[in-house]
């Protein structure tokens, strides 16, 4: 039930969301409209609207957002911007109601309150420039009726009360108008600062999965992941393997070179490591000059050649600050994930198969 209504809205609203709120725009204005038909057919039932003028009136308004549902609808295809499509939408309206004041008689004044509503739907969805610009036409419009109203029919429209109905319009409209103004400016100042949060967001979340130095994984973001391969890969049923991968003789970089050499030693070190990883493989910072590789999907003897193939490629990467020819190598723990086996278990193997390659010479990967 809740997916066909979906579907529905889907082929009422159109997939583009801003189709989508240039639809929702016109509806509250068709329902404007109807309100103001009924109100209408109202005042000719109890005598107090032309009837022949006011069915006139309610044709043109219904002709008229016909005709604009059918703009928004092939806006697709016109490609036009919300603003130009609001801007028509909004004098048609204001328009219709300095008509349906135009042939309400004595109650005339009552669509004087309805401009006040259509001035603030209008104003809401119109730039501020737009909005006062529209004002301007509403008071030009309805100076207008009401001087030929005045002049044509004095009796049912004495010149002192038309002139005092476009007083009270004027001031209200223009006082309405500025708010609205301000209240667009506080609600364009609270998206920018809803954007400005969600951009932040997106960096602290980055931010809590790299690692600063090398913007490799690091350590609590390989933790979800191990957590989330435990998870997946308890159902798939896949070969995992994890390498416990350790810089040798690292110290000497430092007591050599310098703490910042030793820096671009890991930056470069994981540059080139990633380089041949995967596009499933993560590869993390485990700690000071001790990375953590995950392989997915990985055969032990696989696993092997891709830590080869990264042993070799870090070996050849130049190093500019060691003076070009000092060469890097490292010291892996190769373990594969045994069925069911928590990841905590095959590092602890893995640790122990890299103790295991640095005390048997260093520069070799172990199996544990
Ligand atoms: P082995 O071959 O046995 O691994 O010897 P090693 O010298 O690499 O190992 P050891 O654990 O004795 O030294 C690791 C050094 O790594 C010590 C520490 O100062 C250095 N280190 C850890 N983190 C950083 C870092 O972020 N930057 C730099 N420059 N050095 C670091
Ligand atoms: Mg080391
Ligand atoms: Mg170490």
């Amino acid at each position: 039930m809740a997916a066909n209504r979906t579907g529905l809205m889907r082929i009422v609203l159109g997939s583009d969301p801003l189709l989508a709120r240039l639809i929702g725009y016109w509806a509250a204005t068709a329902a404007l409209y109807l309100i103001c038909a009924v109100l209408l057919l109202v005042q000719v039932r109890i005598g107090t609207a032309d009837p022949e003028l006011a069915i006139w009136l309610i044709g043109a308004g219904l002709t008229g957002i016909t005709f604009f549902a059918g703009v928004v609808r092939a806006n697709p295809v016109l490609k036009l911007r919300p603003s130009q499509l609001a801007v028509p939408q909004s004098l048609f309206a204001v328009a219709c109601n300095i008509g349906a004041y135009a042939v309400t008689g004595p109650l005339r004044g009552g669509w004087l309150m309805f401009l006040l509503v259509v001035m603030v739907f209008c104003a809401f969805s119109l730039r501020p420039r737009h909005a006062m610009m529209l004002c301007a036409a509403a008071l030009g419009m309805l100076g207008c009726t009401m001087a030929y109203l005045a002049g044509t029919d004095p009796a049912a429209y004495p010149p002192r009360v038309e002139a005092m109905h476009f007083a009270f319009a004027a001031c209200t409209l223009i006082a309405v108008t500025l708010l609205t103004g301000e209240m667009n400016k506080l609600r364009s100042r609270l998206m920018r600062q809803k954007q400005d949060l969600v951009d932040a967001m997106a960096t602290i979340r980055k931010l809590a999965t790299l690692d600063e130095l090398t913007s490799l994984a690091n350590r609590r973001h390989m933790n979800e992941v191990l957590v989330e391969q435990e998870r997946r890969h308890e159902a798939a049923g896949q070969p995992t393997c994890i390498a416990l991968i350790d810089l040798d003789f690292f110290k000497s970089v430092n007591d050599r070179f310098g703490h910042a050499a030793g820096d671009a030693v890991l930056r470069s070190f994981s540059n080139a490591a990633r380089s041949e990883l995967r596009g499933q493989d993560v590869l993390a910072r485990w700690g000071g000059e001790e990375f953590l590789l995950l392989l997915p999907g990985t055969q032990l003897e696989q696993a092997r050649l891709a830590v080869q193939r990264m042993a070799e490629r870090v070996a050849a990467a130049p190093l500019a600050e060691l003076g070009n020819d000092l060469r890097i190598t490292f010291s892996a723990g190769l373990a594969q994930r045994r069925p069911g086996e928590p990841f905590a278990d095959t590092i602890t193997r893995a640790d122990k198969a890299l103790y295991h390659a640095k005390s048997s010479g260093r520069n070799r990967i172990s199996e544990g």
